[in-house]
């Protein structure tokens, strides 16, 4: 992973390959920033940079040691990240992770000039394990780095943090999430840039789209909102029943309704020349922006978004969609 194929994060690659040309790279770094913006792939891509032997404070992705990091096999590169216990239990990061890392990182790099480890979602260190991670950070051995990554920084412990060089990563522009989706998805520029809006800056968003099974459930919702539209709150209930079977598809629907809303809200503020996620629905979208006010809109997007989160913390997939619904839903009467 050479620096070059890090879209939209110039300010921290700048900051990372300065220290890597002059030697000044500390013993831990702290990536943090909005989540899906790139960070881990920085993280690799600087795992990579110390490793390479034909580049200079970059990697070229070609020799023994690039293939090696970018496949996960290089002896000195480990990746740490959250484990559940038991499945469904909540992911964190224990202490017999710390454990083995406090083992492997008291050893000799075996290949490389350094030994590093890229600690993901940081955040999620349970209280034992982040003290005794604490102690290695304190002293780490020479020739060792870690790397820190979080979308949460506050909820590190101070002590941590003050012991990491911390460098920032900036949400994505749209452009830039369209450029990645260019090249992952091998979308058309046009298809990019839709996609790219439907994600709202989260790369791993668009990554997961289906556009496909989301245009399929656009012409149920606004099937089913018309039939829903005399006020039987037992259609609405049907309704909701049939996008809540399990939270995933919950939150499917939901993302859908949040860019559907937004579609709305854009077109009531810039008119016509909105970009739209739901462009071929342009007529039905105008139609329906123009029979409310922006107040109304904005309260049906910011209760959907909610929703959503609401969803993310795990409060009962039918209750939050129901939620959602029912101004929709309400006002067609
Ligand atoms: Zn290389």
């Amino acid at each position: 992973m050479p620096f070059a194929e890090i879209v939209g994060q110039a300010r921290a690659v700048e900051i990372l390959q300065r220290e890597l040309r002059t030697g000044r790279v500390p013993q831990a770094y702290l990536f943090h920033g909005p989540e899906s913006v790139g960070k881990k792939r920085t993280a690799l891509a600087v795992a990579m940079a110390l490793q390479c032997r034909a580049a200079e404070a970059d990697a070229c992705g070609a020799c023994p040691e690039c293939r090696n990091v970018a496949a996960g096999h290089h002896p000195d590169v480990r990746f740490y990240s959250p484990q559940a216990k038991t499945r469904g239990a909540a992911e964190k990061i224990y202490i017999e992770q710390i454990r083995t890392l406090q083992q492997d990182i008291a050893l000799r790099p075996m290949a490389g000039r350094m030994k590093i480890f890229v600690v993901d979602d940081a955040d999620r260190l349970v209280e034992q394990a982040a003290n005794a991670f604490l102690k290695t950070l304190e002293e780490p051995p020479d020739s060792s780095l870690l790397i820190l990554v979080t979308a949460f920084p506050d909820r590190l412990l101070a002590t941590i943090r003050s012991r990491c060089r911390t460098v920032r990563f900036q949400p994505l522009s749209p452009e830039s999430v369209a450029a990645i989706v260019a090249r992952e998805k091998g979308a058309g520029a046009e298809e990019a840039a839709r996609l790219a809006r439907f994600a709202h800056g989260s790369v791993a968003r668009v990554l997961a789209v289906d556009y496909e099974a989301m245009t399929q459930q656009r012409a149920e919702f606004l099937e089913e909102r018309q039939r829903c539209a005399g006020g039987d709150p037992a259609a609405l209930f049907a309704f909701s029943d049939s996008f809540t079977r399990n939270s995933v598809q919950a939150a499917a629907f939901l993302e859908f309704l949040v860019t559907w809303e937004r579609d709305l809200m854009a077109l009531k503020l810039q008119g016509p020349d909105a970009a739209l996620v739901h462009g071929d629905c342009a007529a039905a979208l105008t139609r329906e922006a123009e029979s409310r006010g922006v107040a109304d809109l904005l309260g049906r997007l910011e209760l959907v978004e909610q929703s959503l989160r609401r969803l993310q913390r795990n409060v009962n997939a039918r209750l939050v969609v129901e939620a959602a619904l029912m101004p929709i839903i309400g006002e067609l009467n």
